[in-house]
């Protein structure tokens, strides 16, 4: 066998890339070929540091020795046998989902918007047999992102995911963010339920205050509406605590969980209590890789490495360094207008629409950020980053906005 060289397969890759793949990524055109922790190798050899991990999924960082050592464990018994047969792994891995949530039953899937399709058909059967009106809304908020399958881009209520595929599903209807008097208003007999992200990640990392979270429970349990909250995003101990809705004490009726939960293997769940945990029943839904043995096995790994490693006390400490070293570059004159979030779920606010620059230059440099929008930076390491890999990209900002100014 001949050994390509890694700049040539580099470049093979990329060809192929842009010949055979539809265009609906932007990427760049480097090539990773193994993770260790919060850093990424290229084909070259040169190490990037990663403050995106996969979207918010590689929480526990790239290819930790102990999920690497369940996922192969697994593999070597057995890696998929449907739904229609018992499964260990998926048993427990929804008890012990339900342990750290106060959720009583799980539905799992294989990616967020299916987790979210879920929670929809949850409420619109729980609408069709116990709301007994024909015309009920569930409500969501503008600037939310659940997912790109139908029923999820319906309630995406973003005009660039939505508009190109009208006609959407009918029956959501949004309210705009943190406006307690809208929120008031919308809430009816008709309401089945509301869906909402704690912080708005994909629109460029929108907290919900506390008031307005707090408001929405208590409007659902007066009109008997579901509480459903997004933690897809958020949850895994991203935002300081296993699940976002948890620094408030909320008890949702509903939550979604993908992106971190297998710790980069593909895994997706819908956790219900109460009424919401019985509306779906044999037959009404189903998914055939949902829950598969490999995905289980990974999400049960990740819970203990999170567990064992305390990684969500680290996501709050290191966070709040992270915002902390921010707030000191705009003190020095960077284009920023605000820092936000939570935990290891940052958004930068530019003052000006420059965030594809800025993250290309990084990009440059070796520190792998995301931009949403045109004035909004992302971050979102693995949680296994401490104060040293903040200052390293700190460092590496602080050079991008330097000749960004000249
Ligand atoms: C990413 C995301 C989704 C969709 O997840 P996919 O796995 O891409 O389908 C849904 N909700 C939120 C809050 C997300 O951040």
């Amino acid at each position: 066998m001949i050994e390509t060289r890694s700049s040539d397969l580099q470049a093979q890759v990329w060809t192929l890339d842009q010949q055979y793949l539809m265009r609906t990524y932007r990427r760049q055109p480097v090539l990773f070929v193994r993770g260790e922790g919060a850093y990424l190798y290229d084909a070259q050899g040169n190490r990037y540091l990663d403050f995106l991990a996969g979207v918010a999924v590689c929480n526990v960082g790239h290819c930790h020795p102990h999920l690497v050592a369940r996922i192969q464990q697994q593999a070597e018994k057995l890696m998929h046998i449907s739904n229609l047969l018992l499964s260990e792994p998926q048993a427990r891995l929804a008890a012990r989902l339900c342990e750290l949530t106060g959720m009583e039953r799980v539905f799992f899937c294989n990616c967020g918007a299916e987790a979210c399709e879920t929670a929809v058909k949850i409420a619109r059967k729980f609408a069709n047999t116990h709301k007994g009106t024909p015309d009920y809304e569930i409500l969501v908020l503008e600037g939310s992102f659940h997912g790109r399958t139908m029923g999820a881009v319906s309630a995406t209520m973003q005009p660039k995911y939505q508009l190109p595929f009208v006609p959407l599903l009918p029956g959501f209807r949004a309210l705009p963010r943190n406006d307690l008097h809208a929120l008031r208003e919308a809430f009816s007999e008709r309401t089945a339920a509301i869906f909402l992200e704690p912080i708005q990640g994909e629109s460029g990392v929108n907290p919900l205050t506390d008031e307005y979270l707090l408001e929405a429970q208590s409007l659902c349990q007066r009109y008997n509406a579901l509480f459903m909250i997004d933690e897809v995003q958020t949850g895994m101990g991203r935002t300081g605590a296993w699940f976002a809705y948890q620094h408030l004490g909320l008890q949702p009726d509903v939550i979604t969980l993908a992106k971190g939960l297998g710790g980069g293997f593909p895994i997706g769940a819908c956790l219900a209590r109460g009424i919401a945990a019985e509306i779906l029943q044999i037959g009404d839904h189903g998914s055939t890789f949902g829950g598969n043995l490999l995905a289980c096995a990974a999400a049960l790994a990740t819970i203990e490495i999170i567990e064992r490693e305390n990684l969500c006390e680290q996501a709050a400490r290191v966070g709040a360094y992270l915002q902390q070293r921010l707030l000191e570059l705009q003190r020095q004159g960077a284009p920023m207008q605000e820092v936000r979030g939570r935990g290891l779920l940052i958004g930068v606010q530019l003052t000006e629409p420059i965030a594809r620059a800025i993250v290309d230059k990084a990009f440059e440099k070796r520190l792998i950020i995301n931009p949403v929008g045109d004035s909004i930076l992302r971050f979102a390491p693995p949680l296994v980053i401490a104060e040293r890999e903040v200052d390293e990209a700190i460092g590496i900002l602080q050079e991008v906005f330097r000749e960004a100014r000249t």
